[in-house]
């Protein structure tokens, strides 16, 4: 399989591990990745093992997604593309998560629901550099019922049991939690958990620039800006 039939996922295309959040340093030993997925890298064989029990469902869906695409290229390009772009834009996601739910002054609304975002080529975007090719067309918060119904058939219990999980788990290392972004671009649907640091930075955060129901109108300025 050649290299542009792997998805990267965010890990790998902000080159951090997957479990410790280090960065990888550009002269040091690169990170290696899950030899299953190939989706994410990891610092040390120490992370990859404490990863395994939450990463073993995404895992096997991406795995599976990646066998099928491996047959269609020019399919498998444009997730590689789609990918990349919300990897690009994965800062302006996570401020509208915050704003959407209201998570500076709610925090207990990460387990209510998944944000879902729409999101279109544009018609010239053979013009345009990666991070400016998609545009929003759409965005509205799910609760996690209707995450379910919508995620039936691609393994939607799985899916949000992996959600609850890593919410667990993350607060447990005293963070906020997991932000859950569900994005659709025509046929493609992606799963984006981004992880959020401390309450008292998140408050922070959407307090800095609180976006509140313009959240979408807001997200849309800033993957064309930032
Ligand atoms: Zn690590
Ligand atoms: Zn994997």
């Amino acid at each position: 399989m050649s290299e542009s039939t792997h998805f990267k996922g965010h890990s790998r295309v902000l080159k951090v591990c997957h479990w410790c959040a280090k960065k990888q340093e550009p002269e040091a030993k690169p990170f290696q990745a899950c030899s299953r997925c190939k989706e994410v890298i990891y610092c040390s064989k120490e992370c990859q093992v404490a990863s395994w029990p939450l990463h073993k469902t995404p895992c096997k869906l991406s795995a599976g997604a990646n066998a099928a695409m491996s047959k269609n290229p020019v399919a498998a390009q444009g997730i590689a593309n789609f990918k990349k772009w919300h990897g690009l834009h994965v800062g302006a996601l996570r401020h509208a998560a915050i704003c959407a739910f209201n998570l500076g002054h709610n925090p207990t609304a990460l387990e209510d629901g998944v944000l879902f975002v729409e999101v279109k080529l544009k018609s010239d975007h053979k013009d345009f550099h990666l991070k400016r090719k998609y545009e929003p067309t759409g965005g509205f918060t799910l609760t996690m019922k209707e995450t379910h119904e919508m995620l039936g058939n691609m393994g939607g219990a799985a899916i949000l049991d992996s959600i609850k999980e890593a919410n667990l788990h993350m607060r447990r290392k005293g963070a906020l939690g997991v932000a859950t972004l569900l994005l659709k671009a025509h046929d493609m649907v992606d799963i984006v958990k981004i992880i959020l640091a401390s309450p008292a930075s998140v408050r922070q955060e959407q307090e800095a620039d609180n976006w509140g129901q313009f959240w979408f109108e807001n997200l849309r300025l800033a993957v064309e800006l930032d």
